[in-house]
């Protein structure tokens, strides 16, 4: 099948490199291996039990400091920015990427290891198209570090980057689209850059016992030190261009936008990244309320209440509309002044109040769970709710989106769900929910 840019790919073949660590300073052995469509990219940490995996989402992102830092429940996966640069850029949507430690080699601090791995392993064009993420308006993160990023609209993807370092020193800027062969030639080479009075406290504790000036250019006041002299003279702005396209990896979909980047850091990067997911998340949810279903698709009310126990005033949602897997719904819930709550809550100030958000949520979650025990002969009990927030007032008239998707279930008896509740186009709550099963 010819390769063309508007369908997914994956690697050809299976194909791997050892290296350093950069923080524990040991041999790492990292295989790309390929994967099906729809799958995104997952590392594998091959060294632990059941070789856990994790999605290289935004949601998963656990620490921005210095490097970017995934995980999911006690598994982590360090330094991924290069690796998922690399990917991305080349054109490589499904892949696993296995290690047997939890961080990638460093390489030479560039992504060019990461280039040459994947020329070695192939692009291969799969059946299915490419999931786009379009950008419509401008969107924009700031930091209080100074990093500013917008989103504009655009029919390719281009980064335009400001970097600048203290005092303005070694200001530089570069503006590109990001093609496959632009990154190769242009952005993949460019190393990993520190300023020395950043990294001597860590070299000091000895928490970067795989860093070098093999791998890193160390800048002391004037003094740019490094094992080979600068790639480019503008090398900096470059390898921020390359932490940039690593980050906004974690989207999971192709960008059509422009970058627009000042003094970028893995943290402001982080937020874009997130603030382009919510965008979709909303978007998803948009796309769904135009044409509700009242049949095949999903649940009607009757539907909902043969599965869920709870009635007036306790029925939280009206009914299902889609189920986009056997593990994700969205239900819908009409919010009007007659809910017996808002009389209490506040009188003169009607304001859904949030714990019944959280049972909308925990309806939805139960009803994909009864969907995948295929049984109504028991009831679920919630256990704990995490990351409960709150985010923006829910008033009598507001539709509400309820998006579910179980992310975890131990046998038949305890389910964890992570849900949001959307209204006109905004998260209003969120929470991770967890339950328990009994017979009624
Ligand atoms: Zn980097």
């Amino acid at each position: 099948m010819p390769s063309t840019p508007e369908s997914q790919q994956t690697v050809g073949k299976i194909a791997g490199f050892t290296g350093t660590a950069l923080h524990t300073g040991e041999k790492v052995t990292l295989r790309l291996h390929p994967a099906p469509v729809d799958h995104g990219i997952k590392f594998r940490r091959k060294d632990l039990q059941d070789e856990p995996t994790i999605d290289a989402k935004i949601e998963n992102l656990k620490t921005v400091e210095r490097a970017t830092t995934i995980g999911e429940g006690s598994v982590r996966v360090h330094t991924v920015e290069h690796v998922l640069a690399a990917l991305w850029a080349m054109g490589v949507d499904n892949a696993i990427v296995e290690m047997d430690a939890n961080e990638p080699p460093i390489g030479d601090g560039s992504a060019q290891a990461y280039v040459d791995l994947i020329r070695k392993a192939g692009v291969v064009a799969q059946e299915e198209p490419r999931k786009f993420f379009g950008a419509r308006d401008t969107m924009h993160v700031e930091s209080k570090t100074g990093a500013l990023l917008f989103l504009l609209p655009d029919d390719k993807f281009r980064i335009s980057c400001t970097q600048a370092g203290p005092n303005n020193k070694f200001t530089q800027f570069l503006s590109m689209e990001v093609t496959p062969a632009a990154f190769e030639r242009e952005i993949a080479p460019a190393r990993t850059f520190v300023y020395y009075e950043d990294v001597k406290p860590l070299m000091d504790k000895n928490l970067i016992k795989g860093g070098s000036l093999e791998n890193a250019i160390v800048v002391r006041g004037e003094a740019v030190l490094s094992k080979e002299p600068l790639r480019f003279a503008d090398e900096f702005v470059r390898h921020k261009i390359l932490d940039v396209i690593g980050d906004l990896a974690l989207v999971g979909r192709r960008i059509r936008g422009h970058v627009v980047a000042v003094k970028p850091g893995h943290a402001s990067n982080a937020d874009l990244a997130r603030l382009i997911a919510r965008e979709q998340t909303r978007r998803s949810a948009v796309a769904v309320s135009r044409a509700v279903p009242s049949g095949g698709g999903g649940l009607d009310t009757d539907q909902v209440m043969q599965i869920l126990p709870h009635r007036f005033p306790f029925l939280m949602v009206d009914r299902i509309i889609s189920f986009d897997t056997e593990t994700k719904c969205v239900g819908v819930k009409t919010v009007t002044i007659n809910e017996p709550f808002f009389q209490g809550h506040f009188p003169g100030h009607p304001v859904m109040p949030g714990v019944m958000q959280v049972e909308a949520m925990a309806q939805v979650a139960s009803i994909l769970l009864f969907k995948l025990a295929k049984t109504t002969s028991r009831i679920g009990y919630f256990m704990s709710a995490d990351e409960v927030k709150f985010r923006k007032p829910v008033l009598p008239g507001d539709t509400i989106f309820i998006h579910a998707e179980l992310t975890k279930s131990r046998g038949e008896r305890l389910a964890k769900a992570k849900c949001h509740c959307v209204v006109n186009d905004a998260i209003v709550s969120e929470a991770e929910l967890m339950f328990t099963f009994l017979d009624k």
